[in-house]
């Protein structure tokens, strides 16, 4: 096949030397199995369809979907394969070919006529002067009410944020194979938001805006942590690491040190850090394939249950939203109790 964005990774490809660390806590292979499930085999299928040795099909296709883009291949590898750009660039060839999932064609519509991933044609941005600007991104615009605490939030600390009509970052479009729909999208993007720097909400935002915007982009607690005060709230918790914050962004310190400055104690999990697991929400296989989301958030709650905490704290949106929906199938399952927090709820608490 034409294969125009695997063609920019041919030599990249060629550098994998087979050696299957990558294997070591994929999330996916550890759930299926198979070579294709790991780094290793998609990147050979990968070059398959760059060299012809292999023609699309729909289940090649599904196994190139088939990855949370958690980038724990790529922290493991000997030779720093780009796995993700890799897999995101044979997605974009079979995309082309017209292998885009119903579900993935509908998101990318939604960006494309609303702006948002949602497709909500009323979004109420909490529009305001201010001094620094902030983009909220579409996780948190759906969600007002932890959107208004992290704004209060920073006006406790003294910070005043403009918000101004905002749309999506289009990230999506970059990692779901649609990167043609993104070079378009992009001036629109810049139209809105037209600031050369940003704070940000969402991990995957604050890495978008930098990679696929050369926007500086601060997430909002590498802000908060210069102006946090101490906090008595003595609780004991685990903290889940999403992966575009400590594998990306290598935001690891921030959010422990906010937490332990507010009186919480950590206990780590089994992966920890640049080490963490995924929770099964990135690469578009929440919305594509639910039941692989599902087990593999399912492997990560176990690992917070593990800990004795009764509480776990993340910094993302989705990761949040997966997580939860494991601890109430725990709780069905096993009937094992954690309560799943974002860590603005817990910074709201301890300032108040
Ligand atoms: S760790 Fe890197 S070099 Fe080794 S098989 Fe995986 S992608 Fe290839
Ligand atoms: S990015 Fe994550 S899910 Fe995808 S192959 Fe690498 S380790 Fe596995």
């Amino acid at each position: 096949m034409d294969a125009k964005n695997l063609k920019k990774f041919e030599k990249e490809m060629n550098t994998c030397i087979r050696c299957a660390y990558c294997f070591e806590e994929c999330p996916v292979i550890e759930q299926k199995g198979w070579d294709t499930d790991g780094a290793r085999g998609k990147v050979a299928l990968s070059y398959g369809l760059l060299s012809g040795d292999l023609e699309p099909t729909q289940s090649i296709a599904d196994k190139l979907f088939q990855c949370t883009l958690c980038r724990n291949c790529e922290s493991k590898c000997p030779s720093g394969v780009e796995v993700c750009d890799i897999i995101t660039s044979a997605r974009a060839d079979l995309v082309e070919k017209g292998y885009a999932s119903d579900i993935h064609n509908t998101v990318i519509k939604n960006i494309k006529e609303t702006g948002n991933i949602y497709g909500d044609t009323e979004v109420m941005a909490p529009l305001q002067e201010g001094e620094v600007p902030l983009f909220v991104g579409c996780q948190y615009l759906s969600r007002p009410n932890k959107t208004k605490k992290y704004i209060k939030i920073l006006e406790k600390l003294g910070i005043n944020v403009k918000v101004g009509r905002e749309i999506c970052c289009g990230f999506p479009m970059e990692v779901l194979g649609f990167k043609e729909d993104f070079e378009e999208y992009k001036s629109r993007f810049t139209e809105l938001y037209p600031h050369q720097t940003a704070i940000t909400f969402c991990p995957t935002c604050t890495v978008f805006l930098k990679e696929g915007h050369e926007i500086d982009a601060k997430h909002v607690l590498q802000v908060i942590l210069e102006k946090i005060p101490e906090g008595n709230l003595g609780m004991k918790a685990t903290f889940h690491d999403p992966c575009d914050f400590s594998r990306t962004l290598k935001i690891i310190d921030e959010p422990r040190q906010i937490l332990k400055k507010l009186g919480v104690e950590i206990v780590e999990m089994k992966n920890n850090k640049g080490n963490s697991s995924c929770c099964g929400g990135g690469g578009g296989i929440l919305m594509s394939d639910s039941k692989l989301s599902d087990d593999i958030a399912l492997a990560r709650i176990r690992q917070a249950i593990d800990t004795g905490a009764d509480t776990l704290i993340t910094t993302c949106p989705t990761c949040e939203t997966v997580l939860k929906k494991a601890a109430t199938q725990i709780k069905e399952l096993e009937g094992k109790d954690i309560v799943v927090r974002n860590i603005e709820d817990i910074i709201w608490k301890g300032l108040a």
